[in-house]
């Protein structure tokens, strides 16, 4: 019932096993706060951005970024704000930004690729990312990294900006950075990266590991992310966190599916960030599977 499903929520996020497991929540937009179960999440583990970029005719100004980034911010109070740089590309086409005419989206010009490949446009975003990193406890991560070189790339036109800024006398830091575990060579090649944090995108991982275009309906069934090849991925990138004292997350839609949560656990994560509609019921997921049965 829903008395029950607010009870649970009310309580402290899950343990288990003894472990404290970090629920946070994935949002579309800054309207999405406004579901009566995102207050009771440990933060917002994946804001995407790319709402910034429908609909409109012009890409958007950096007040307007400003704005939505410091929205989420205050809301969250101090609970930690993950926020994505421009993941557009793949099956997301952006006019006047995208590439036009790749034979093979999903595997080209998307996510940072496409903000380096841009840097006017990606400066705009970074510029007001900077100035919203004083106001809160935001995290930044980039989508579609392939290569440690890529996340260097990405830094030092991050850290520049901060500079710049810092030098125009406006309010402006470098907020902790962080990359989307998605691509399986970044996965494979864990170590490679100096990245403050991890999230793990299970959505685009599943389509790579499993050379599946996640967008094709006759696929679906073969779309498993609980294929042993992909859960080896998160397993290892777990692992790698763990042993070198970096943080791990996933933020795929199977954080928010309750059949994917054992191998989740079981994979060694701690921290998850779901749908907020899905929130109670994940929260019920883990208590259940401590023994707590829940409240339901
Ligand atoms: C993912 O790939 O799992 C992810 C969280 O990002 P998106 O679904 O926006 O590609
Ligand atoms: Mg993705």
């Amino acid at each position: 019932s829903r008395a029950s499903a607010r009870a649970i929520l009310r309580r402290p996020t899950a343990s288990w096993r003894g472990e404290h497991i970090k629920l946070l929540i994935n949002i579309q937009r800054v309207a999405d706060l406004e579901h009566a179960d995102a207050q009771y999440a440990d933060g917002v583990g994946l804001m995407r951005t790319e709402f910034l970029l429908a609909g409109q005719s012009d890409l958007p100004d950096e007040e307007t970024q400003f704005q939505a980034y410091d929205a989420v911010l205050r809301w969250a109070e101090q609970r930690p704000v993950t926020i994505r740089t421009f993941d557009a590309g793949g099956d997301k086409p952006v006019p006047g930004f995208t590439f036009d005419g790749e034979a093979n989206p999903f595997l080209g010009v998307r996510g940072l690729r496409l903000c380096l490949a841009r840097p006017e446009i990606f400066a705009v975003q970074l510029r007001a990312l900077a100035r919203a990193a004083v106001r809160g406890n935001l995290k930044v991560m980039f989508p579609m990294v392939t290569s440690a070189d890529e996340l260097e790339a990405g830094r030092k036109l991050f850290a520049d900006i901060v500079k710049r800024l810092q030098a125009e006398g406006v309010a402006a830091m470098l907020p902790e950075l962080g990359i989307m575990v998605e691509v399986p060579a970044a996965a494979l090649a864990i170590g490679t990266f100096k990245a403050a944090f991890f999230s793990i995108g299970s959505n685009d991982l599943a389509q790579y590991v499993l050379a599946c275009d996640r967008s094709n309906g006759a696929l679906a069934p073969l779309l498993d992310p609980l294929h042993p090849a992909v859960l080896e991925l998160i397993a290892r990138t777990a692992e790698h966190g763990r042993r070198a004292g970096i943080g791990v997350s996933l933020c795929g839609d199977m954080a928010s599916d309750p059949r994917c949560i054992p191998a989740l656990l079981n994979c060694g994560l701690r921290e998850l960030s779901v749908n907020a509609s899905t929130l109670a019921q994940i929260k019920q997921t883990i208590d259940r599977l401590s023994g707590g049965g829940g409240l339901g």
